[in-house]
């Protein structure tokens, strides 16, 4: 099975791959991790890229397409077809999301792309971790204060991010799982693990 997690910067999602595959390997299966900018050694040199050199969200877009499709023929697809579990944090929701949602890549470009890496495997189930900007930017700074403009712009655009991840979400309830990440680590972990277990079932 495929899962992936989703969610804004500073909602904790990647604190949480481990243990999602631990509980998979409880149950005797294979499992490997991986993400996304990244998973391959091509796509850990478009995320440094991506991450670093200010670019255009087309370009962006297909910097992360051209990565994607590496990652899924060489590491994705493989270990789904030896019958391994694969949990990768982030897929094509974070394009959807960040590049859509936040930068306003045309939504035609997006399913063109998507369309372009068929047949390309479909999570069997999302996590999306859902918190608000604001929360998930004091998280990140690990201090509360009274954010400067540059705080305030990044904050309206991981609304936007949030706003495309919850609207992908309502379209499509059965594999994507919003978990309220709000709270302590220790409730965000007990809300997964509920979330988790009719998909470990
Ligand atoms: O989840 P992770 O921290 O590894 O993501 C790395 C960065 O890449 C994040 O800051 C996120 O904002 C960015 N990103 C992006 N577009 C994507 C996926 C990730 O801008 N499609």
């Amino acid at each position: 099975r495929f899962i992936t997690l989703e969610g804004i910067d500073g909602a904790g999602k990647s604190s949480h791959v481990q243990f999602i595959a631990d509980q998979v390997r409880e149950r005797g299966v294979h499992v490997i991790d991986t993400r996304e900018p990244g998973g391959t050694r091509v796509g850990e040199d478009v995320r440094k890229i991506v991450l670093h050199e200010p670019m255009g969200v087309r370009a962006e877009a297909y910097l992360m397409f051209g990565a994607r499709s590496e990652h899924v023929t060489k590491v994705i697809e493989p270990a789904l077809a030896a019958g391994e579990w694969v949990i990768c944090d982030r897929f094509i929701d974070s394009t959807y999301a960040y590049q859509c949602g936040g930068h306003g890549l045309p939504r035609a470009t997006f399913d063109a792309l998507v369309k372009a890496l068929e047949p390309a495997p479909v999570p069997d189930a999302t996590f999306l971790f859902d918190v608000d900007p604001a929360l998930a930017a004091e998280r990140q700074q690990g201090q509360q204060r009274t954010p400067d403009r540059f705080e305030r712009e990044k904050t309206d655009f991981f609304r936007r991010v949030r706003g495309a991840y919850l609207e992908r979400a309502r379209d499509e309830p059965a594999r994507i799982r919003v978990i309220d990440a709000s709270g302590s680590f220790e409730q965000v972990r007990a809300r997964l693990e509920a979330a988790l277990a009719p998909v470990l079932a």
